[in-house]
C-alpha cells in the first residue's frame, strides 16, 4: 500500500483543481471524509470542490465544512477527482461521474469490498473500520511531504465523525487497535467522541423516530429465527412527511433480536426502487446477499436497490438471506 499512497500524494501535491466525491445517501464517513479532504487541500492552496450528489443531511449539518458541498457541477477542468468511501463508480451518483471522470486522474480511497475495480490510484482497504482511517494516512503523507502540519481540530472532527459513525460508537466488529489510535490522536486535536456521537445519534427528528415505530410494528422473523426485517411503506414516508435519510439506524433495532443473524429494513422510498439495509451479526455475511441484488457494502452491513413491487422483493430478499444461511449451516 506505500506505493498507492506515494502515488496519492503525488498526484494531490501536482493537481491544481481537485473535485472530491462522497457515496449517495451520504452517512457520516463519507461526508467526513470528503470533508476532511477539503479542509487539508484548501489549506494547500488547491482549488477545491466538494461533491455530495444528495447533499448534508440535517442530522450532519454541523460538520465542519459543511456549508462547502456542493450537490455537483459544471465543471471540466479538473486534474484530479477522489472519490471517498464509495464502494462502486456509479455510487458518486449518475449526474456526478461525469465531473469525476472528465479528470485525467482518479482517485478511489475506500474501505467497501469492492464491488468491480474503478480508479488510476487506489487506496481500498476493506480491513479498515471506516475510511476515514485510510484519509487520515494519507493526510500524515501529505504533511510529511509538504512539511506542514495539515491536521486541525476540524479535520480531527470529520474523522473522528467517519470513525464513529462507522463503527456505531466503537461497538461493531471492525473495530481494531488502529482505530482506538486514531481516535486517541483525533481527540487530542479537540475531538471529542461523546458531542460527536451524540450529534451523530442522538440528533433524530420527531419523524425518525415515528418512523422506527412503524417499522417495529411491521417486525417478522423467520420460521427459524435467524432472520428478522421490517419495512416502512410509501404510506409511512406520506404520513410522516419523512425522507428516506431519516431511517438511517433503524436496521440495527431489527438486527438487536436475541438469535439473529441477518436483520433487514425495506424501504418504500416514494418514486424510487425498494431500498434495502442488511446487518449481520459476525459470521454471516450481507455483502454476498447485498450482491445477489446489484448491491454491496461490507460483510456485516450492505445495501441494495431493487425493483419494487415490496412484497415481492421482501420475500426473494429474505428467501436469499435463509439460503444463504442454510448453506454456511
Ligand atoms: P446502508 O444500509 O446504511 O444504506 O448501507 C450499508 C453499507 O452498504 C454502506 O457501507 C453502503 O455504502 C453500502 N451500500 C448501501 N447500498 C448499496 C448499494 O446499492 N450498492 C453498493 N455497492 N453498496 C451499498
Ligand atoms: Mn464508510
Amino acid at each position: 500500500m506505500r506505493k498507492q499512497y506515494r502515488q496519492a500524494v503525488n498526484a494531490l501535491l501536482a493537481a491544481e483543481r481537485i473535485v472530491l466525491a462522497g457515496h449517495v445517501n451520504p452517512d457520516g464517513d463519507t461526508l467526513g471524509c470528503v470533508l476532511a479532504m477539503a479542509h487539508v487541500l484548501r489549506r494547500l492552496g488547491k482549488d477545491v470542490t466538494a461533491i455530495s450528489t444528495d447533499g448534508v443531511p440535517d442530522n450532519l449539518r454541523w460538520l465542519p465544512g459543511a456549508e462547502l458541498i456542493v450537490r455537483g457541477t459544471e465543471r471540466r477542468d479538473f486534474d484530479l477527482a477522489v472519490a471517498c468511501d464509495a464502494g462502486a463508480l456509479e455510487r458518486v451518483g449518475r449526474s456526478v461521474i461525469a465531473a469525476i471522470q472528465s479528470a485525467p486522474q482518479l482517485l478511489n480511497i475506500d474501505h467497501h469490498i469492492p464491488d468491480g475495480v474503478f480508479g488510476d490510484i487506489l487506496i481500498v482497504d476493506s480491513a479498515a473500520a471506516a475510511t476515514a482511517e485510510l484519509i487520515w494516512q494519507l493526510i500524515l503523507k501529505l504533511s510529511a511531504r509538504s512539511n506542514k502540519a495539515l491536521a486541525d481540530k476540524d479535520v480531527a472532527v470529520c474523522l473522528m465523525t467517519g470513525l464513529i459513525t462507522d463503527t456505531g460508537s466503537f461497538r461493531f466488529m471492525n473495530v481494531t487497535p488502529n482505530t482506538f489510535l486514531l481516535a486517541a490522536r483525533l481527540q487530542r486535536l479537540g475531538a471529542l467522541p461523546a458531542p460527536i456521537a451524540e450529534l451523530v445519534f442522538e440528533n433524530r427528528s420527531c419523524a425518525s423516530v415515528k418512523l422506527l415505530g412503524r417499522a417495529l410494528d411491521s417486525l417478522k422473523l423467520s420460521h427459524d429465527g435467524r432472520v428478522a426485517w421490517s419495512q416502512i411503506t410509501a404510506q409511512d414516508f406520506d404520513d410522516l412527511n419523512a425522507t428516506d435519510s431519516e431511517t438511517e439506524g433503524i436496521v440495527n433495532h431489527v438486527r438487536s433480536i436475541q438469535g439473529v443473524d441477518v436483520g433487514i429494513l425495506f424501504r418504500e422510498v416514494p418514486g424510487q426502487k425498494v431500498r434495502i439495509s442488511l446487518r449481520a451479526r459476525d459470521g454471516a455475511d450481507v455483502n454476498r446477499i447485498a450482491n445477489a441484488f446489484g448491491g454491496g457494502g461490507h460483510r456485516l452491513a450492505a445495501g441494495c436497490s431493487v425493483t419494487p413491487p415490496l412484497k415481492g422483493v421482501e420475500e426473494a430478499v429474505v428467501a436469499e438471506a435463509l439460503r444463504q444461511l442454510d448453506a454456511r449451516g
